[in-house]
């Protein structure tokens, strides 16, 4: 039996998820007739995450003879959105993975290896170990690099050394989990910052500051805990639907917000931040700070090779970030028109979610089809993004929005009054999410 064919056992199993999907999201896209008979050429995906195998599962639906080549180094597919939650201790370590080879969808061929290069005018990506893959179209997904070597003082195997902890890789994720509860125990000072180049979900580490202090305060230990969250950007969060609501939390928990202040330093010995303020691109004030749990995270770029393979911005404040430079509508890079990126690794201007891949895909699979087609691609994203902020165990604010900031709800939140954390929302994240990721997401019907 084909791998999209419906048995009994799958089609339950996908009305379970298209009625979650539906239910979350206001939508669901099964989607599994072709929607190109005649488009044929070859495809190389370079990533395997959330972006690059809901690709190569919605082109294998799409097309009725796909040839498609799957790029990508990892023997496991985290659910990252997941990390949060082994931070705090909602999650096992092992609830957020699950083998790659399970993940890729049959018929797609997958060389197991790194992209280092592509030579968008010879057509070719050169990889690490299996030699140069030709291709007629690229679809650019390898995510985003952590870029701990620009934080001075740790790395991501001394994580944890002097309690400096990020959840922004599994093994962090669990160090963080330990560290946490003991520090809602014990007490003292906690920094959380984030950080002053784009990076993946700006929500995680304020999520990880209030769960800290409903923990505390679960604990009976509230007034053992100074907190103080430092934000890179101007203001805490920049969707006005949500922001007012989000800045009466943190004032309402007692928990000191400064802005304008970006991490350069740990020393892990002393246990000491340092902590630049910069305005207006100029270093203001430089300070260390003394703390007894800090929750950081380093500087987010995209992997060098984008930039080295002429594909990335060329201007703009984040250019020096390596962004695959696409037309924020359709998806297609800016001058190679058989190329298309989105998710991490791309620039589009709005928050790098899942939740906003989950809308890229079968716009950036359509137009991919109409170029593969000698069509113009007609597509339109409209920058929806999603970031549940948890504020507690059991609430979550649930802010979506598009390119404009306006919030854009789903179906049945939009029934609701959003602009407040909900119950609905917490079971929404903590319940739903992850099975539309695995079983909707990357098989292409959600
Ligand atoms: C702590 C945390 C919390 C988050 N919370 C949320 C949330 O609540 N909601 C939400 O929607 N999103 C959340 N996200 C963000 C979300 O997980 C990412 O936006 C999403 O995973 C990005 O998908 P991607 O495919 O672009 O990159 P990734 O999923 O990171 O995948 C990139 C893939 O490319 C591969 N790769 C890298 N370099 C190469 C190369 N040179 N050659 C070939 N392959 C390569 C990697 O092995 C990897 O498989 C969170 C992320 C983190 C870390």
């Amino acid at each position: 039996m084909s791998k999209h064919s419906i048995d009994r056992r799958k089609f339950i199993k996908m009305a379970g998820i298209g009625g979650m999907s539906a239910l979350a999201t206001g939508e669901i896209s099964y989607a599994s007739d072709p929607v190109s008979k005649s488009a044929k050429a070859k495809i190389a995906i370079i990533g395997g995450g959330a972006a690059g195998v809901s690709m190569a599962a919605r082109l294998k639906r799409w097309l009725e003879s796909p040839d498609i080549t799957l790029i990508d180094p990892s023997q496991r597919h985290y659910y990252q959105p997941g990390f949060t939650l082994i931070g705090g201790g909602i999650y096992g370590p092992d609830d957020v993975y699950m083998e790659q080879k399970d993940c890729i969808p049959a018929g797609v061929r997958w060389i197991q290896d790194s992209a280092i290069s592509v030579d968008p005018d010879k057509k070719t990506v050169e990889t690490a170990k299996n030699g140069s893959v030709p291709y007629d179209f690229l679809v650019l997904t390898p995510g985003l690099v952590l870029r701990w070597d620009m934080i001075e003082g740790i790395d991501e195997a001394s994580l944890g050394a002097g309690n400096a902890h990020c959840i922004y890789c599994h093994s962090g994720a669990i160090k963080t989990r330990d560290a946490m509860r003991k520090f809602a125990e014990t007490g003292g000072r906690g920094i959380y910052t984030d950080t002053y180049t784009k990076h993946k979900c700006g929500g995680a580490p304020k999520k990880m500051c209030l769960l800290t202090e409903h923990l505390a305060r679960k604990n009976n230990k509230r007034d053992a805990l100074k907190l103080d969250f430092y934000t890179a950007s101007h203001e805490l969060y920049d969707v006005p639907y949500f922001t007012p609501r989000l800045l009466e939390i943190y004032k309402e928990r007692g928990i000191n917000l400064n802005t304008d202040t970006r991490i350069s330093g740990i020393d892990t010995a002393s246990k000491r931040v340092r902590l630049d303020t910069v305005k207006g691109g100029k270093i203001l004030k430089s300070a260390w700070e003394s703390y007894d749990f800090l929750h950081f995270l380093p500087p987010m770029t995209a992997p060098k090779f984008v930039a080295e393979s002429g594909l990335s911005d060329q201007s703009g404040s984040h250019a020096a970030e390596g962004w695959v430079s696409v037309d924020k509508y359709t998806l297609v890079h800016t001058k190679y028109p058989n190329i298309v990126s989105f998710g991490d690794a791309s620039n589009l201007p709005t928050s790098k979610t899942s939740a906003a891949i989950r809308k890229q895909v079968p716009i950036a699979a359509r137009n991919l089809i109409s170029l593969i087609e000698e069509k113009t691609p007609e597509e339109k994203y409209d920058g929806y993004a999603a970031c549940p902020i948890i504020t507690d165990y059991g609430h979550v604010l649930m802010c979506e929005f598009d390119y404009d900031k306006k919030r854009k709800g789903s179906f049945p939140l939009s029934l609701m009054d959003m602009s407040k954390e909900s119950r609905l929302a917490w079971m929404l994240k903590v319940y739903a999410l992850k099975p539309i990721y695995f079983y909707g997401m990357l098989n292409g019907i959600a």
